[in-house]
């Protein structure tokens, strides 16, 4: 696989690891690096608005992603729950309330997933408001 640039927005400094790299370090600040791809082209470091460009396109472009994400886990709790109320509103048999069972059961999980990444969600809301953002 081939390496992919991990940046610090702070330090405007790059590395390169596998995309799948875990807990990437800037080698100034010891901070966590974001990856960018292996597209992008990672600016000469004194070109501090190239820098702040790529940081707000980054960020932008996770945040599109994470409200899709969102959005499509709304839509598909809503769906559940409307199917688990169509097979409960019809009469009992063993083929419906074991698909009835299924879909609460990815109802559940779904929920959950909802509750973490709103958690998540106010976290890194509280760390940009932290640095200004
Ligand atoms: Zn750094």
């Amino acid at each position: 696989m081939s390496n992919y640039a991990w940046v610090c927005f702070s330090c405007r400094t790059a590395v390169r690891r596998s995309p799948v790299a875990k807990d990437v370090r800037c080698p100034e600040c010891a901070s966590q690096c974001e990856c960018i791809g292996y597209k992008t082209l990672v600016p000469a470091r004194t070109k501090i608005r190239d820098w702040r460009m790529l940081s707000e396109a980054f960020y932008r472009s996770r945040r599109n992603y994470v409200f899709g994400q969102q959005k499509r886990r709304v839509r598909r709790i809503h769906d559940l729950e409307q199917e688990i109320a169509r097979l409960e509103a019809m009469p009992l048999n063993d083929g419906r309330t074991l698909a009835a069972k299924r879909l609460r059961k990815e109802l559940e999980e779904l929920r959950a997933q909802q509750q973490a990444g709103s958690d998540s969600q106010r976290r890194s809301a509280l760390l940009a408001a932290q640095r200004g953002r």
